[in-house]
């Protein structure tokens, strides 16, 4: 599609579904050399049938995966410039029904996790020079979702963590910026909407939700991801970008008084 990437390689963790792969594949698009880490369950790693693809395993949750992965690929492939954090998973429990084994897994995949990419990935870009962070963050790292204390937390975890690496990996010429999605359709939500015996009914009123009148599709969080990639952002360091179809920027009101506009949305 474009050569926006040529010559970089970028790590994109959780990257075998998802938006994890939409990122991917478009990063790879715009020639970068990429490099999915997942779990894989013990299987072989796959392998793509995309150009510049690979797939290694990778437990972000674990110092020694995280560590092995690294090694693995600066020797395969001589440097990284990129880092996508995009491993995440959710629990939908109530504060009393969460247990600490709950809490403890929350935290260690989505923000310890990025806390590990970084610390092992950090050295190679201070050697290089240069280099770009992107975490995936949620909205609801500042707004949430009944039953999602404990994910929530993660994630505005995320955000803290986030300008932290900007401001103290500035000086070596490395940039660090979240992307916060909105309501995407992948497995992670669909379980959510599934929740719900009529599922179309539950889609149409998602998408009332959002002033663009739709939920958002993985390659629109990639798009985001590429642009915070590239040497397109290259003064943008500690930003939250959302992209969520100005869901989080409506203030709720009562359904009553919010026909017209609902209807409104219902015609576009
Ligand atoms: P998915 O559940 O579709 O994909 C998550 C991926 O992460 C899977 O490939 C999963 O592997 C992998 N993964 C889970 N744990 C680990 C681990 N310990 N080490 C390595 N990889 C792991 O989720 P989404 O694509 O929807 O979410 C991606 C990111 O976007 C997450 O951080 C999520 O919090 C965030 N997000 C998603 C939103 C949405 O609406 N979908 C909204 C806001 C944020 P496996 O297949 O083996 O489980």
């Amino acid at each position: 599609m474009g050569n926006r990437l040529s010559g970089k390689s970028a790590i994109v963790t959780g990257g075998n579904r998802g938006i994890g792969r939409a990122i991917a594949e478009r990063l790879a698009d715009e020639e970068a050399t990429v490099i999915v880490g997942d779990l894989f369950d013990e299987r072989p790693a796959p392998v793509s049938s995309v150009e510049r693809l690979a797939f290694m395993p990778l437990d972000v949750t674990k110092e020694a995966s995280v560590r092995t992965f690294v090694d693995a690929v600066l020797q395969k492939f001589g440097r990284i410039d990129v880092l996508v954090n995009n491993a995440g998973i959710v629990i939908h429990k109530s504060i009393d029904e969460q247990t600490i084994e709950d809490w403890d897994r929350l935290m260690a995949v989505n923000l310890r996790g990025p806390f590990l990419m970084a610390k092992y990935v950090v050295p190679e870009m201070r050697r290089i020079g240069s280099g770009t962070i992107v975490n995936i963050g949620s909205v609801e790292g500042y707004m949430v979702n009944p039953w999602h204390t404990a994910y929530a937390a993660t994630k505005a975890g995320v955000h803290g963590l986030t300008l932290g690496l900007a401001v103290d990996l500035g000086p070596d010429g490395v940039r660090c910026n979240t992307v916060c999605p909105g309501w995407i359709e992948t497995d992670l939500n669909r379980a959510y909407v599934e929740l719900h015996p009529d599922r179309s009914l539950v889609e149409r009123e998602l998408a009332q939700l959002h002033p663009l009148g739709r939920i958002g599709s993985p390659k629109e969080i990639a798009n985001t991801v590429l642009w915070l990639a590239s040497d397109e952002s290259n003064f943008v360091s500690g930003e939250m970008i959302a992209v969520d179809g100005a869901r989080t920027k409506k203030i709720s009101l009562p359904s009553i008084l919010d026909e017209e506009y609902r209807a409104k949305l219902k015609k576009a």
